[in-house]
């Protein structure tokens, strides 16, 4: 049969600040609903690749295919409308906010975001309270959905980005530390979250500095160093490079 077009492809991608080379020559691809980790030291260019990826960042060299077509301008917007959701490694909740309308906010599309007038009359639409209430049973935040979202513990505010980040249907999300300073208490119910994002087809890259909660969870993993790509292979085939092992062990 036909080779299957990957979501997404990396190719060559460079990222040079100033006298800084963030990445270099970094490729690979994600299939549909794959779910792949992204590991490295800090520094190694992580959150780089992931403002490539979400047209944030333009890259120096190199581009980013989505089902098989380049993306010509690096544009958030043009990359969130071919089906691309993201969270960041510090949370941007809006604080006043319900915990339930952040959610709504992502449920709602890009066209809504920032235009808060408009949440009334989009928040009668009862399909979309449906699928809300629904994002916040897969998140495991019903019990704090009324509490504003400036009072949540910080696991709960984790879950809730990604729930919004999961609002509109992504067919990917990139997922920037999510377990960071979630606490001890935070890593049950983020691994849940995140598990039940993978059963549900959608595909994920995760950056994770629990290595060991990102390969369980993944089916593949690419490991980046001081902008390089260093390895990309399976849980056990990472876990067991060397040369992955010396990067983390330092030098
Ligand atoms: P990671 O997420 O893996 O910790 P980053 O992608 O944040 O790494 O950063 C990779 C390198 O690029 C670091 O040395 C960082 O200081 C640098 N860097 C990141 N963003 C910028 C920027 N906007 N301007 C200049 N240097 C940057
Ligand atoms: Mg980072």
């Amino acid at each position: 049969g036909r080779r299957e077009v990957p979501l997404v492809e990396v190719r060559g991608i460079g990222v040079r600040f100033g006298g800084l080379q963030a990445l270099d020559e970094v490729s690979f691809a994600v299939g549909q609903g794959e779910f792949v980790s992204v590991i490295g030291p800090n520094g190694a260019g992580k959150s780089t690749l992931f403002n490539v990826i979400s047209g944030v960042q333009r890259p120096t060299s190199g581009e980013v295919l989505f089902d098989g077509e380049p993306v010509r301008r690096s544009r958030p917007d043009l990359v969130h409308a071919r089906g691309v959701g993201r969270t960041f490694q510090v949370a941007r909740p809006i604080g006043s906010l319900t915990v339930r309308d952040n959610v709504l906010l992502g449920a709602g599309g890009h066209r809504l975001r920032g235009v808060l007038s408009s949440l009334r009359p989009r928040s009668r639409d009862r399909a979309l309270q449906l699928r809300v209430d629904e994002l916040l049973e897969l998140a495991g935040l019903t019990a704090v959905a009324h509490r504003p979202a400036s009072e949540i513990s910080p696991g709960d505010l984790r879950r809730m980005e990604i729930a919004r980040a999961l609002g509109d249907e992504p067919r990917l999300v990139l997922l920037d530390e999510p377990a960071a300073g979630v606490g001890s208490d935070g890593l049950t119910p983020l691994a849940e979250l995140l598990g039940r994002i993978r059963e549900r087809g959608v595909a994920v890259l995760l950056v994770e500095h629990y290595v060991g909660l990102a390969l369980s969870l993944s089916d593949r993993a690419v490991v980046l160093n001081r902008g390089r790509l260093l390895a990309v292979g399976d849980p056990d085939e990472i876990r067991g490079n060397q040369a992955v092992i010396d990067a983390y062990l330092g030098t």
